[in-house]
């Protein structure tokens, strides 16, 4: 990074390098807390996505040959570069994102996480051994895919470029990140980390630019072989079409409408904190957000005066006095929201908290939440991601089941009762990737993360990464006497 006027310059990371654009363009990134741009960024274009891609393929095979826990040691090198570059690099990440400084801290401490958990995965990916009939011996060996794009949103920037490139490195994969275009700070950061810590030249690579150039450019080469996406459904399409037409490898992370069920029995103090948490982090942009509060009849009064109470208390302000919520991202983003809390009143009416602008500069809207909502209507279906809460009222077990399924998306769903039968029954019967148990966000970076329905296919995190970004090969021998 080098500072030039009063912007500061992030370029392209190719083959360890910091490079300018081959068409030497910039474009601008915002602050969202004051509408101000504050640093310009190299604009990748297919030249630059051609060279990143091809220095992936020439670093693949020294890489995949490196003896696992070598790579594993570079691996926890970084972790530790990150981590040590904490500050630095949420600060960053609030002035790109919005989001409350503390958030920024932990989702570099997340990213840092992951190096680390994928550098202690990097020697233990092994096949399987399978009994045949006598006279034969099989065995599965697990082979990395080669060049691997990640392209990346800009909610979760730097905790989804540890999420998706930790586990590609570590199984012996190189990798070209494409991060959104609104936030692509830190992924520049990080390339020249993994540069530092001596990570060979090539083996990651990081294109900024937009989605229609760099990240179309990336998700459509041909020699890319594997394409993990994380975003939204329609561009997942896309990327997926992109990838299926060369038949590369692809797995897609997309978004969600998820049900967050309280029943009576719940503790409503940790149930309302944790429906705050589900819909106000990171202010309602995150995939996993708990958008829908599915609730008991008996308890929705007394449950929604605590959480009215203590949304009013929230502070709302630029992310780098670390409130309680920042703005959002852009200013597509807030016409977006704005345009939803539109849509919320004409259909349920009046918010009970919250529904407007702050009416300053920036990105800024209230905490909202609408109650009364049907399930059929928009604010129940579609996503909305900012901080929009919409409640459903229930009154049996199966309502709410049906409630809970009764969208296109599946990617998590949570549940808040002291009823352990009937907890592990919605955990069942549930269309979602991953339950919540009594707390919202639950589980970490060593837990199977993806969607069931239009929240896409794959899994990230934990051990079930090493599938996505590997393929197993069968070797069977003969071995009777001749
Ligand atoms: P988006 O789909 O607009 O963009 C995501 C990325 O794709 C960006 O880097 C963008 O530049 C790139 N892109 C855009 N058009 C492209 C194209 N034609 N070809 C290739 N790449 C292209 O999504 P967003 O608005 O940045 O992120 C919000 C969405 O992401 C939400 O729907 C959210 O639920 C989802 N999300 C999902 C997860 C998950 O793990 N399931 C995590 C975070 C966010």
């Amino acid at each position: 990074m080098t500072t030039q006027t009063d912007l500061s310059t992030y370029d392209l990371i190719i083959d360890g390098e910091t490079v300018a654009a081959d068409s030497g363009e910039y474009f601008e990134t915002v602050n969202p807390a004051t509408e101000d741009a504050f640093a310009r960024v190299a604009r990748a274009r297919k030249p630059d996505v051609d060279r990143a891609v091809s220095a992936a393929n020439a670093a693949a095979a020294e890489w995949s040959s490196m003896p696992p826990q070598e790579r594993g040691r570079l691996l926890n090198n970084l972790a530790e570069q990150i981590r040590a570059q904490q500050e630095s690099l949420a600060l960053l990440e609030t002035r790109d994102n919005g989001k409350p400084l503390s958030h920024g801290r932990a989702d570099v401490e997340t990213c840092a996480r992951y190096f680390e958990y994928y550098a202690g995965v990097a020697d233990k990916v092994h096949g399987d051994s399978i009994p045949l009939t006598d006279g034969y011996v099989d065995y599965t060996v697990r082979e990395p895919l080669g060049v691997t794009a990640q392209i990346i949103p800009w909610n979760l920037p730097t905790n989804i470029l540890g999420r998706s490139v930790a586990p590609a490195l570590a199984t012996g994969n190189t990798a070209v990140v494409k991060p959104a275009e609104q936030t692509p700070l830190t992924a520049v950061e990080i390339g020249e980390l993994a540069a530092e810590v001596g990570i060979p030249d090539g083996v990651l690579n990081v294109v900024p630019g937009f989605g229609g150039e760099a990240g179309a450019s990336l998700s459509e080469h041909p020699d890319v072989d594997g394409v993990s996406f994380t975003g939204s459904v329609p561009t997942g399409i896309e990327v997926g079409k992109a990838a299926v037409e060369n038949v590369t490898n692809v797995h897609l992370e997309l978004g969600g409408k998820s049900p967050n069920v309280v029943w009576p029995d719940a503790d409503i103090d940790s149930a309302v904190d944790s429906t705050m948490t589900g819909i106000f982090a990171n202010a309602g942009q995150v995939c996993s957000a708990g958008s829908r509060l599915v609730i008991h009849e008996d308890i929705k009064t007394e449950f929604l005066d605590v959480l009215t109470d203590r949304t009013e208390r929230m502070t709302i302000d630029s992310g780098e006095t670390d409130p309680d919520m920042g703005p959002l991202v852009s200013e597509e983003q807030f016409e977006k929201v704005t345009n939803y809390l539109e849509i919320g009143r004409a259909e349920a009416g009046e918010p009970i908290i919250g529904g407007d602008t702050l009416g300053r500069d920036g990105y800024f809207v209230e905490p909202t939440v609408f109650d009364g909502v049907d399930n059929d209507m928009r604010i129940a279906q579609e996503e909305i991601f900012g901080p929009v809460l919409s409640v459903i009222e229930f009154s049996t077990e199966a309502e709410a089941m049906e409630i809970a399924n009764d969208t296109e998306y599946g990617l998590v769903a949570g549940i808040h009762t002291q009823n352990m039968g009937r907890a592990h029954r919605f955990a069942r019967d549930v269309q979602a990737g991953q339950v919540y148990i009594n707390e919202w966000f639950a589980g970490g970076e060593e837990t199977p993360f993806g969607g069931f329905k239009k929240s896409g296919f794959g899994r990230e995190k934990g051990l079930a990464a090493v599938d996505a970004y590997t393929q197993v090969k069968n070797i069977c021998a003969d071995i009777t006497p001749n």
